[in-house]
């Protein structure tokens, strides 16, 4: 049994049974049965079913909102942005399904052509931060391309995702297509991602258990995607638009309170606008209001869980000087204030993900120092650069290892384009126009229309 705490109250909000492998077991063998169906209907007829389960998030999005608001703190406002990236992105894989073709390639001898078959049973393991939107970018697009999906949500966070499997029953997704599966990560993770049954496992989490992962699936040369951890740089030139600049910065460290593989947490700044930057920071900061997530108003919730906090006071004591920080509510809640840092390139705080709401502002010399800078880490995420220079816009964004650049902007996901890392941020990409294929095998089948000599 897993108790599910509300991170604002610390109150006990619900129970839930914790999977076992046996049912991981029981669960693949319903899903590969409902798999076959699903893959057999006409592709016309899956798109209307995941159209219908996207309606079916929609008519309850306030009702789901309001779960992820008691479930994981989230603001009321993020959390109705979350469920509705949910529906959009189920929606356009739906779209997706009948422009999913195959190739007529011109060969000596014969026909051929190209299919893309559906992999059979998908393993999804979410993480916490945001729970429903990510485990729609592998749920919306595995379904579409025919599979069946087990999802199993972190320990923290198992509600929504347990509504969302019930949604998709009362929509009339067959029996059996998507399971929720609760519980311990390494036991009813491991089992997902050891079971033969399993052909694919999509993984967002920290980078540590994503290399455990991928090791166990190369065992059994298992299909993956990962989408790990970040230390994006938000990298601040002379030229910029200063105000807008400080100004968009604390939601790009603050949003989520800091929980977003995305955050840019390593603030680079050039050295002629440094002082100007953190005068103009400081307000922002501090006008980014913690509190009552159930209030429209407010920006940034608690952190998930005691455990997050103690991680997060473990790189940052609150007694340690920092350059701005803001206030939270005192009382119950896994509150942790917003953090600014003033440091260099080598700090711990400066390598690390720390997943909270703390930014370490770097001060760098020109275009050169700020790559380098940037790109001075294992992770390759997320960054955005602010410039009114576009070929400097160009040059930079093509040089900074990352998969998900913005300019002047710090917009990291859009259901439209694709998503993913560089480097150990992860492998593959979701979203965007080829979320399908990474659900498929390809076949080729070549028809010999020259009798055979
Ligand atoms: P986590 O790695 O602890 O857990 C993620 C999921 O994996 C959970 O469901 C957990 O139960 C499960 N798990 C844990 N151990 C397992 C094991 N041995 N085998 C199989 N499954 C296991 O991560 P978290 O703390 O839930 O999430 C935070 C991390 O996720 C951060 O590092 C963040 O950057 C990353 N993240 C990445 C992206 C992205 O798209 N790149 C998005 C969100 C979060």
């Amino acid at each position: 049994m897993h108790e599910i705490v509300n991170p604002v109250t610390e109150e006990v909000i619900a129970t839930v049974p914790a999977s076992t492998p046996q049912d991981v077991d029981a669960a693949v063998t319903r899903a590969r049965t409902a798999q076959r169906t699903w893959a057999a209907l006409a592709p016309g007829d899956r798109a209307r079913q995941l159209r219908r389960f996207a309606d079916a998030v929609d008519t309850h999005l306030e009702e789901l909102a309001q779960l992820e608001v008691r479930e994981a703190g989230h603001p009321v406002g993020n959390a109705r942005w979350e469920v509705g990236n949910a529906r959009d992105v189920l929606e356009y894989a739906a779209g997706g399904i009948e422009r999913l073709t195959g190739a007529q390639i011109p060969v000596a001898g014969g026909i051929n052509v190209t299919f893309h078959e559906p992999l059979g049973v998908v393993a999804v393991i979410a993480p916490w931060n945001f729970p429903l939107p990510i485990a729609s970018w592998g749920l919306a697009p595995a379904l579409a391309a025919g599979n069946a999906v087990l999802l199993k949500p972190a320990e923290t966070t198992p509600l929504t995702a347990l509504r969302l499997a019930a949604l998709a029953l009362e929509a009339g997704l067959p029996e059996g297509l998507f399971q929720v599966l609760p519980g311990d990560g390494p036991v009813v993770g491991g089992a997902l991602v050891e079971h033969p049954g399993v052909a694919k496992v999509v993984f967002t989490g920290s980078t540590g258990v994503g290399k455990q992962i991928m090791a166990r699936c190369a065992a059994g040369v298992k299909r993956v995607t990962l989408e790990l951890g970040g230390k994006s740089p938000n990298i601040v030139f002379a030229d910029a638009d200063i105000e807008q600049a400080a100004a968009a910065a604390p939601g790009s460290f603050l949003d989520n309170t800091g929980q977003d593989c995305c955050a840019r947490s390593r603030i680079l700044v050039q050295r002629t606008v440094y002082d100007r930057f953190m005068e103009l920071l400081e307000p922002a900061v501090k006008s980014f209001t913690a509190g009552d997530p159930t209030d429209p108003a407010t920006r940034m919730g608690p952190l998930i869980s005691a455990a997050q906090r103690e991680r997060v006071r473990a790189y940052v004591p609150e007694s340690a000087p920092a350059a701005i920080r803001g206030e939270v509510p005192a009382g119950k809640g896994f509150w942790y204030p917003a953090t600014v840092l003033e440091g260099t390139p080598k700090d711990r705080v400066a390598v690390e993900e720390i997943f909270g709401p703390v930014a370490v502002v770097i001060p760098f010399e020109d275009e050169a120092d700020a790559v380098r800078l940037a790109n001075a880490t294992d992770y390759g995420l997320s960054g955005s650069l602010w410039t009114r220079d576009v070929g400097r816009a160009l040059r930079v964004s093509r040089a900074v290892e990352a998969g998900n650049l913005s300019v002047n902007s710090h917009s990291s996901v859009r259901y439209w384009t694709p998503f993913g890392g560089f480097k150990q941020s992860g492998i593959g990409r979701e979203l965007g126009p080829d979320a399908l294929s990474a659900f498929t095998e390809t076949k080729n089948v070549f028809i010999a229309t020259e009798e055979s000599k």
